[in-house]
């Protein structure tokens, strides 16, 4: 009775998970994780491997198609990554080939991998005298440029005619000789090659370093025994030291031959990170990967490409990099683990925080979230037991956390003579002793552009999109009204369309306007602004921020863009133009976002020896966020925010599904919704409280009308359980897109 080998596989974009058994042809080796070419009907498709089986052929009454091939040789997943993909899929209520090939970067993610190459010359026999002797002397080019070959071996095509000078015909000659051979090379794009990265030595640690350390250290060797370990949340204000904690502990892990995964929200991961990481480790330089955003698609698969032939260990990355295929995971350490930017806001939509201590426990290895201010999640699970506590509250050689100053902007508005103001007469003032003294400010506002919007006085006009249910910014370099929404542009108009008054205003502020009148106020001094649109070309934001160091800039003015992780020691003030922009928005997190975002923008100032100063301005100075962050206390707004929670059962004390569904029909969306809601609630388990279908707080977005529902449960697994099973067989009409998020970050 024969048996044979077969293989179960996923197919790519199937929508309803199709998986078939194939064969596996003789002398083809295939693993689990494997990607393959696999016969399906009268095509070809492309899946991934599940699992190993025989099978007893005899027995099967049927035949079998075998496999067609693979896609490279090795798997893609590793086991890990595969147990992973199924929790996700699960959990997030997402297709569960969508999340396997969510989890490759792009270049690896069809029928071949897309590698580059090049061609490459190489002598195809031995070169030595008695063959360079044997040219005539018309043939003198292709004597030398074969005694080069000889001496360098493989040779890219490009740089033998290139720098090398040699010609075209006399490589042809040779090959056409037998001589020398022309082959195609793979290329690893290094973007770091060229870079010499000067080592620096780990420094010894202070007292609250070293326990944070120990207690890393000891969930590693509790997991090493087999036993369980909880996660640790480091937990330490901005400065003091965390990126040293663990820095050290990759470098042990890495020492015990495992590999480490850093994640940093993509914001966080300038050069100046990257960099911080491969001085650490100068000398395994190559054994650090960074997956950059800045990275071309190439370079990306280039770093990951590393990490799956187990050239590099340690991966540095945003939120995707919790899917690296690191072998021996050692440690994985989520920096700024409160950062949305963990959340991935298309399918599958996860939460890479989340993830990381689920891959920590499948694959048995200590998982470290750290923050200044961590989410509400992380401290309620510390609260509750779940995670373990390490806890710095001294800023590296006792520096103090700076002042803070709050502004009420409802006094400047009376104050001022004529308009709103932007800069308050403290502010101005904070602003000219800096430039007096030398030292630098940093300037922050959370909305790019000129300005938010333009209003008519006179008839209460407001330039909207007319794709979205949003207003149009300003942007006075292009002379343009830009949707922020859908990108959708226009020219701004010089008087008013409703009802022809040439009255009309620039209402509130974007960065590109307060540069205008940053200008006018300090003419000496050098400003420089930081956003999206002034940092389009790859490499701006690292020479602007080169420039800022080395003290050539006065007054860096920027979005969130400048608020996280840069570390600048002349930088004694900082400015928060307006603290309530991110506040007044329908969103559950909007005030811990606020208290986020002002600790972590006053984190960047007095960070050398100097005391750092923040100045924020406000028109709602007894909100919770403001009291808080003024003290920098986290503790206190985390117990008065959480207790708030609990009694409005909001997240972390409860998870939320949003379910929208947007089709350019606004009937057809919102009937689809109806229908789904009466079934929703059909036989709603306990624990499990839904909202009516109701507009989306962005009712219309790229021309879609958009209508939600906000399931709110106990139990994550409950809840999405009962919208499996009631998805189950429903279908929508064709132009109806119904999309589920599980614990969304935004509501909009
Ligand atoms: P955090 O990540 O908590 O914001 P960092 O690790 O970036 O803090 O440390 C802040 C600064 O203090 C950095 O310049 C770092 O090099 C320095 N630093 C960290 N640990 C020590 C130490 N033990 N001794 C001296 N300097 C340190
Ligand atoms: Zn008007
Ligand atoms: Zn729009």
């Amino acid at each position: 009775m024969p048996t044979l080998k077969s293989a179960r596989v996923l197919i790519d974009g199937a929508t309803s998970d199709l998986s078939f058994t194939y064969l596996v042809p003789e002398g083809l080796a295939v693993s689990e994780g494997q990607r393959v070419r696999v016969p399906l009907r009268n095509r070809s498709a492309v899946g991934t491997v599940t699992a190993l089986e025989d099978v007893d052929a005899d027995a099967l009454g049927y035949s079998l198609k075998s496999l067609l091939g693979t896609v490279s040789e090795d798997p893609f997943l590793t086991p890990g990554l595969m147990k992973l993909a199924e929790w996700i899929a699960t959990f997030y209520l997402a297709p569960i080939e969508t999340v396997i090939r969510s989890m490759l970067p792009k270049p690896s993610r069809g029928g071949e991998e897309r590698r580059k190459t090049e061609k490459c010359v190489e002598a195809a026999v031995p070169v030595d005298a008695a063959l360079l002797a044997s040219f005539n002397k018309r043939q003198e080019k292709q004597r030398e440029a074969l005694a080069l070959f000889g001496e360098r071996g493989v040779v890219p095509l490009a740089e033998a005619t290139g720098a090398l000078g040699m010609s075209r015909s006399s490589i042809k000659a040779l090959e056409g000789r037998g001589l020398v051979r022309i082959t195609e090379r793979i290329v690893n794009r290094d973007p770091f090659d060229e870079i010499d990265y000067v080592e620096s030595a780990p420094l010894p640690l202070n007292e609250e370093q070293a326990a944070a350390l120990a207690a890393i250290v000891e969930t590693a060797e509790t997991l090493e025994k087999g036993e369980k370990a909880k996660p640790i949340l480091l937990f330490g204000v901005t400065g003091s030291g965390k990126t040293e904690v663990y820095l050290q502990a990759i470098q042990r892990t890495v020492e015990a031959g495992k590999g480490a995964i850093v994640l940093v929200p993509e914001i966080a991961l300038t050069p100046q990170t990257a960099d911080r990481f491969k001085q650490r480790f100068a000398r395994i330089k190559d054994q650090v990967a960074i997956l950059h955003s800045n990275l071309s698609e190439g370079e990306r698969h280039d770093e990951w490409r590393k990490v799956l032939d187990r050239k590099a260990r340690i991966v540095i990355g945003a939120r995707s990099a919790i899917f690296s295929p690191v072998r021996d995971l050692g440690l994985i350490v989520v920096d700024e683990e409160h950062e949305n930017s963990y959340k991935q806001d298309s399918i599958p939509r996860y939460q890479a925080r989340d993830i990381a201590v689920v891959r920590g426990q499948i694959e048995g290895c200590p998982v470290v979230l750290a923050s200044a201010t961590p989410s509400l999640e992380s401290w309620n699970n510390v609260n509750s037991g779940k995670y373990g506590l390490a806890t710095m509250r001294q800023r590296i050689d006792d520096r103090k956390l700076p002042l803070i100053r709050i502004i009420d902007m409802r006094n400047e508005g009376r104050k001022a003579q004529s308009g709103p103001t932007i800069l308050s007469t403290k502010l101005r003032a904070a602003m000219e002793q800096r430039l007096a003294r030398g030292e630098q400010t940093i300037l922050f506002l959370n909305r790019r552009g000129f300005a938010r919007n333009i209003l008519c006085p006179e008839c209460g006009y407001v330039s909207n999109c007319r794709h979205c249910s949003t207003t149009m910014t300003l942007h006075r370099q292009d002379d343009r009204l830009i949707c922020h929404i859908c990108g959708f542009s226009q020219l701004p108009p010089r008087q008013c369309p409703e009802c022809s008054s040439r009255s009309i205003v620039n209402a509130g502020y974007g960065t590109e306007r307060v540069e205008e009148i940053l200008r006018q106020v300090f003419p000496t001094a050098r400003i420089r602004r930081v956003d999206t649109d002034t940092m389009r070309r790859k490499g701006q934001l690292r020479e602007t921020l080169d420039a800022f160091r080395a003290a050539k800039i006065d007054i860096l003015l920027g979005t969130q863009m400048i608020a996280k992780g840069l570390d600048f020691p002349n930088v004694t003030l900082v400015g928060v133009l307006n603290a309530d922009v991110g506040l007044h928005i329908p969103d559950i997190r909007a005030g811990e976002r606020t208290f986020q975002l002002l600790t972590q923008v006053a984190g960047r100032a007095g960070r050398g020896e100097l005391e750092g100063e923040v100045v924020v301005q406000t028109y709602t100075p007894h909100h919770l966020s403001i009291r808080y962050a003024r003290h920098h206390d986290f503790e206190g707004f985390a117990e008065e925010e959480l207790e708030m929670r609990r009694c409005f059962k909001h997240p972390p004390y409860s998870h939320l599904a949003l379910i929208t569904a947007r089709s350019v029909h606004q009937e057809r969306a919102e009937f689809s919704l109806k229908t789904l809601h009466a079934r929703l609630q059909r036989r709603l388990p306990d624990g499990i409280t839904l909202t009516d279908p109701l507009p989306s707080p962005l009712v219309k977005s790229h021309d879609q009308w958009r209508f939600q529902i906000v399931m709110k449960s106990t139990g994550a697994r409950r809840l999405a359980a009962h919208i499996r099973a009631t998805m189950k067989g429903l279908t929508f009409p064709a132009d109806v897109v119904v999309t589920i998020d599980i614990d969304p970050y935004s509501m909009a």
